[in-house]
């Protein structure tokens, strides 16, 4: 069954009596080469297990199935499961749940589910909650390898940009604490139903296996980047003050100063390692004082 194509898209979904839910951000593959190359990408090993968010009707599920030993879906569309129960009923290796990504306790599921197997997110997520579903992904303390995932073009972008650029922004430095971005390839509005109206792309974020940066106050080290870019076109000691009144201004200034930046540095110019290393002085300011 090609599950790309659009008049099999219509009929498993008339023959359950459902009908696309934009309130979940459905816009389903229609180019069968994307799924391909979405599952291709997600792990250079087959005995591991992949965890797909959002499998629509399961096109990129069975593409998942065919190349890696265990799939574990999640959908929130009650109406999709009886679907995914026909179009994936080939394969013994997936295991559907029906439930909202955000309410899992994946930290306990993910291990029980895994028995053992490194584990690989992969998704064409659903717009509407992309930023939410990649921080839950990233804080809940499950150790994922990877996370391959179909966003908006220019979310894309944002998380793959570099610090100092336009697009940079709090999730993008965020997410370079946790790991490595890149953009895999671009997709064309077109190779959807419906057919949204913005483009998107598949980016891969290679998570570290082992911390690279280590804030002494990881709550202080996130407050700062937060602050920083809430208050984007402030400089940095007022975006700092704002969120902090502790420090005063004159110590915010002194400690930019004394690590090499000018007293009107902005936030959107620091890299994550610049971040951190703010944080720590911040935090050993006060652990003195
Ligand atoms: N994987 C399919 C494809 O590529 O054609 C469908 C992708 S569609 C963009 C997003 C899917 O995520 C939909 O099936 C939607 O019902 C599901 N979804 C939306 N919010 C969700 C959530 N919070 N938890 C789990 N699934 C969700």
């Amino acid at each position: 069954m090609d599950l790309c194509n659009i008049n099999v898209i219509r009929s498993v979904m008339e023959s359950e009596g459902i009908k696309f839910r934009k309130e979940f951000g459905q816009n389903f593959l229609i180019n069968r080469h994307i799924p391909e190359d979405i599952a291709d990408n997600c792990s250079d090993r087959e005995d591991c297990m992949i965890l797909e968010i959002g499998p629509g009707i399961g096109c990129l599920t069975a593409e998942l199935a065919k190349r890696y030993e265990k799939v574990v879906a999640v959908e929130i569309d009650r109406g999709l499961i009886p679907v995914l129960k026909k179009t994936l009923a080939e394969f013994d290796n997936v295991t559907v749940i029906n439930e909202d990504i955000m309410k899992l306790d994946l930290n306990t599921l993910i291990p029980q589910l895994a028995e053992g197997r490194e584990v690989y997110v992969c998704a064409n997520l659903p717009y509407y909650i992309t930023t939410p579903i990649l921080m839950r992904l990233l804080e809940c303390g499950v150790k994922f390898n990877s996370i391959t995932v179909m966003v908006q073009a220019e979310v894309a972008t944002r998380l793959t940009s570099k610090a100092g650029g336009g697009d940079y922004g709090a999730i993008t430095a965020v997410l370079g604490y946790y790991g490595e971005t890149r953009k895999l390839f671009t997709v064309s509005a077109n190779c959807f139903m419906p057919a949204p109206k913005v483009n998107s792309a598949v980016i891969k974020i290679d998570l570290y296996k082992e911390p690279k940066y280590k804030p002494k106050n990881e709550k202080l080290f996130f407050g700062i980047i937060k602050a920083a870019f809430e208050q984007r076109r402030k400089t940095l000691v007022n975006a700092i003050f704002s969120k902090y009144p502790d420090f005063s201004k004159e110590e915010l200034q002194n400690v930019l100063v004394d690590m090499g930046y000018t007293p009107t540095v902005r936030g959107e110019t620091l890299s994550v390692e610049e971040f951190c290393a703010l944080s720590d002085r911040l935090f050993e300011l006060r652990a003195e004082g």
